[in-house]
């Protein structure tokens, strides 16, 4: 199912994956990291599993005729640019968009779309493209999705499945050789704490905060997701580059929205990291790390 070959990986440098749902997902979450791993020599790959067929459109500045007729070609040229500001390359997996579902009771998902493909059959063309690649570290998200997309569920589902069974020479015979992976983190991007910072900061500066009403809502009992953060990693030099990225995915983000909310300069100051949360690994390595690679030898 994989459509554009990778190519054979280099020896010596790290490489890192990450596996998204929707093209501008790399660019939302862990987007910075990513461009830095790049910028130091490191290959990073990005694979989005579906095309973002039944995305909205979310800024309104694209809500215009021959947009929507075409979205699928439109996601392409986006996500071709977004990879170009992060300095990654990228793959399809070729996989249809669900779409997020939406209404009491919520209706069927679309026959044939991503979410209802069999976990073993998506797992399958992703190993193909793990044991071309062979990444040292792959990041997903964790078991909620980030946010609840029945995509982003079964890109967690199908990454974990991936990391599992990618180095077992008895699974999915035919798709290359078998690579171990040495790592497998959940990109972790609805930090209160951050929010609350930013939310301060705004409030310092006798502006209203973008965030107040997510924080109104907030139910304490959840717990914050910093808690579950094993990693943080530096990244700030690469958020123009990550906002680049973002911008470059026009029809599905505003660029008068939350997202370019908080000036780039509190960013880089306050909260100069992306987290990330070390949900299974092969090397030894101690907590909290700084580094996705650490313990790992290239
Ligand atoms: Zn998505």
């Amino acid at each position: 199912m994989t459509e554009s070959h990778v190519g054979d990986p280099k020896s010596g440098v790290f490489r890192l994956m990450a596996v998204h749902a929707h093209p501008d997902d790399e660019s939302s979450k862990g987007a910075a990291t990513t461009a830095k791993y790049a910028a130091e020599g490191n290959e990073v790959l990005v694979v989005t599993l579906t095309g973002g067929e039944r995305g909205d459109i979310l800024n309104p500045a694209m809500d215009r005729p021959g947009i929507k007729e075409r979205m699928t070609e439109v996601r392409r040229e986006e996500m071709a640019k977004a990879a170009e500001s992060l300095g990654v390359r990228q793959t399809w997996l070729g996989f249809v968009d669900s779409g997020l579902p939406e209404g009491d009771p919520l209706p069927p998902l679309p026959e044939g779309s991503f979410a209802t493909v069999p976990l073993e059959e998506a797992t399958e063309a992703l190993v193909r493209v793990v044991r071309e690649f062979r990444p040292h570290v792959i990041i997903t998200y964790d078991e909620h999705g980030g946010y609840p997309h029945p995509d982003h569920i079964r890109c967690h589902e199908v990454s974990v499945a991936a990391y599992e069974r990618s180095g077992d020479p008895d699974a999915f015979p035919g798709t290359g050789q078998p690579w171990t992976v040495s790592k497998l983190y959940y990109t972790h991007g609805f930090i209160r704490d951050r929010m609350v910072l930013f939310s301060d900061e705004f409030a310092r500066h006798g502006q209203e905060s973008p965030f107040a009403e997510w924080l109104s809502k907030w139910d304490p009992s959840r717990g914050d997701l910093m808690g579950r953060v094993t990693t943080q990693v530096e990244c700030s030099k690469y958020f123009p580059q990550r906002d680049d990225a973002l911008r470059a995915h026009a029809t599905q983000i505003d660029p008068n929205g939350v997202f370019f909310a908080v000036p780039l300069e509190w960013q880089q100051r306050l909260w100069p990291t992306e987290e990330f949360e070390l949900a299974r690994t092969r090397v030894k390595t101690a907590l909290p790390e700084t580094d996705l690679f650490a313990g790992i030898e290239a």
